[in-house]
């Protein structure tokens, strides 16, 4: 025989090889497992595609490496941290999703598959689960504080109970920290003269200091503050200021009217107190923030400080700089793990037990205190229909934009341990959210509805914004933007919207209004008149809806338009506290042992909380809980 037939008779065998063995069990040797070697597979993720790169011999898969991907940093972590290790140690690809990356996990698990498929001799045993042998024994630990939930809060009270001399565990029930806190759109709010210099204040932004300096005070706190402000404000005006005034007065007062008065003065007066001094935290441990100030959607100001995309997007720079620091300095998080229930003994909190996901019991004691830091109940249908007075309606049909970790178990766990709970009727609903969004600033943005008109003031209360997108044709709104908000395809804080969102069907990018009106079907003249009315309330000070915050004149190309709609983003109610953030008992008593901040605290924000005060409140009560409870 020829060389060349003995060739072609070799290629003939390969493919019958191939196509015989067809996709699934290509491995040669009857033996072994795989065909030595590395594949790549490929996945959809949340992001796009993520692709990853297999390493097997004959009976092993040996490593999986993820190629670069475009999933959520910080949010998505957790499932490329946990399920390539899984599958290596089971040698089985049916390993369980991830709480909270469930899209990223199926598309690291599709996409091992795929690679695998190119190579395994038998799926079906790949696909068979291990079983899971849990341990019954009891895992105990003690710390002098011990925090649960590892979200902003719990995390700025890690850092706090550490740099004041505590052993710190941190118990958290997802398998990452990060809670709400890292989806978070990214808004800190302080009063902050400094940056606040960039900005002009308009004559309706003065006439609106003015009008809360004359209003009717609702007790001695209120007066105090008013009194405070109204000597700022004539210091400014004898100095001839012409930039944006702000103060801890006038922070305070805006955080009280604006939600309607239902908030605890002491606790506003401490957050509008120690707002910056958080700020000033965060940044002594590595955040890095954007030039001047903005306005979160339902801030009403101009005082939300942009972290820069140094720790990654949106919330990552208010959880992650503290878990750094909490790691390097000797603090135990035990991921994972899920507090079920306040150690009480003799009327005192001395810890907690749960579960971890496995399924093995533990407990963490506390020498010192316990810190309840578990967030809100965004997440909690059952809840948020228990607690629902004024929505029309909270059930599953109603999208939040919380993490699937906020189910209000810190409530539950405090009101069975006698605390009480305040203002658990009010939640929080984000007027705009979805897919369609790709910054919290609303300064040079604004709204319309599917017939191309503004129809609210962009500016107001959450609240109000909310209800009134709720009215609009079929629930959703256009967030209109032009290149001061996103500039060369990325926005103020990297979010890259020309790369990641353009053409995601809720995204739309045009070189001109005309084009802009046509994607998005709404009448060009419409959406002209809205630009003009825009740009004319800019120029006279007075807006038809009544808006004040303005940034730039609106008109320079590219042109963007988000479709959106109303979500639960912000439960008010929680755990009642004091000003030490002890958290107090039915008769108003402190329960020994027991603090909390965060989300699960109410108190704070009232009915409506302003954007971008979340961040700012979690962070200052947290540390303020670390520092108590190590005492
Ligand atoms: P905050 O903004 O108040 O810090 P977050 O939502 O950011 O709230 O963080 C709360 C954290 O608490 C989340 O990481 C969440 O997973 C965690 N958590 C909630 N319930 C429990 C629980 N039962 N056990 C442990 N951790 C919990």
């Amino acid at each position: 025989m020829s060389i060349r037939k003995l060739l072609c008779l070799a290629l003939s065998v390969i493919m019958v090889l191939t196509v015989f063995t067809g996709c699934g069990a290509p491995a040669n040797d009857s033996n072994s497992l795989f065909k030595p070697g590395k594949y790549t597979g490929e996945g959809q993720g949340f992001g796009g595609a993520i692709e990853v790169e297999v390493e097997v011999d004959t009976d092993k898969i040996l490593n999986i490496k993820v190629l670069p991907h475009k999933e959520t940093q910080g949010v998505s972590d957790a499932a490329f941290s946990t399920i390539p290790k899984k599958i290596v140690e089971t040698q089985s690809i049916a390993v369980d999703t991830v709480a909270g990356c469930t899209v990223s996990s199926k598309g690291i698990l599709e996409a091992v598959k795929a690679a695998l498929t190119q190579t395994a001799a038998d799926m079906d045993k790949l696909e068979k689960a291990v079983e899971n042998v849990v341990s019954t024994e009891t895992i105990t630990k003690e710390s002098d504080v011990v925090i649960v939930g590892g979200g902003g809060a719990g995390m700025s009270a890690a850092v706090e109970a550490l740099k004041a001399g505590s052993s710190v565990t941190v118990v958290e029930k997802m398998p990452a920290v990060g809670g709400n806190t890292i989806l978070a759109g990214s808004a800190y709010n302080t009063s902050d003269q400094e940056r606040q210099k960039t900005h002009e204040m308009s004559a309706s932004e003065l006439k609106r200091i003015e009008d809360i300096v004359a209003l009717e005070p609702k007790n001695d706190l209120m007066k105090s503050w008013q009194e405070t402000l109204k000597k700022e404000i004539e210091d400014y005006k004898a100095a001839k200021g012409t930039y944006l005034f702000d103060s801890p007065s006038l922070h305070k007062l805006q955080t009280y009217m604006d939600g309607d008065y239902v908030g605890n003065p002491e606790l506003i007066d401490v957050f509008g107190e120690k707002a910056f001094e958080g700020y000033e935290f965060l940044t002594g441990l590595g955040a890095e923030w954007v030039d001047g100030v903005n306005a979160a959607v339902g801030a009403t100001w101009m005082r939300s400080h942009t972290p820069t995309a140094k720790y990654g997007a949106k919330g990552a720079s208010f959880v992650l700089p503290q878990v750094e620091y909490v790691e390097k300095n000797g603090g135990e998080i035990l991921l994972n793990s899920k507090a079920e229930e306040l150690i009480m003994e003799n009327g005192k909190c001395v810890g907690v037990k749960g579960k971890t996901t496995e399924g093995q019991p533990f407990e963490v004691r506390a020498k010192k205190n316990v810190i309840l830091a578990t967030g809100g109940f965004g997440a909690n249908v059952e809840m948020r229909q228990k607690y629902n007075k004024h929505w029309p309606k909270l059930d599953e049909s109603v999208q939040t934009t919380n993490h699937v970790g906020a189910t209000g178990d810190g409530i539950v766990m405090a009101e069975a341990a006698g605390a009480n709970l305040v203002g658990m009727e009010w939640i929080q609903m984000l007027p705009t959210y979805g897919k369609g969004v790709f910054t919290a600033y609303i300064e040079n943005q604004f709204y319309i509805n599917k017939e191309g008109k503004r129809f609210v003031k962009e500016d107001g209360r959450r609240d109000e914004l909310s209800k009134a997108v709720l009215e609009q044709t079929d629930a959703q709104i256009y967030i209109i933007s032009d290149a001061n908000t996103v500039k060369d395809g990325v926005t103020v804080n990297g979010s890259k919207v020309d790369e990641q969102l353009v053409g995601n069907g809720y995204v739309f990018k045009a070189d001109t209004l005309e084009d802009l009106a046509k994607q998005i079907n709404v009448p060009y003249e419409d959406l002209k008149a809205s630009v003009d009315q825009f740009n004319n309330s800019i120029k006279t000070g007075t807006d038809p809806f009544g808006r004040t915050v303005f940034d730039k004149e609106f008109g320079k190309a590219p042109f963007y338009a988000g479709l959106t709609n109303p979500m639960v983003h912000h439960t008010m109610g929680g755990v009642e506290i004091n000003t030490n953030t002890q958290v107090l008992d039915k008769q108003g008593n402190v329960i020994p042992g027991l603090y909390a901040a965060g989300e699960v605290t109410g108190g704070i924000h009232g009915s409506n909380r302003l954007g971008g005060n979340a961040i700012a409140g979690i962070t200052l009560f947290g540390r303020i809980a670390g520092q108590n409870a190590s005492k």
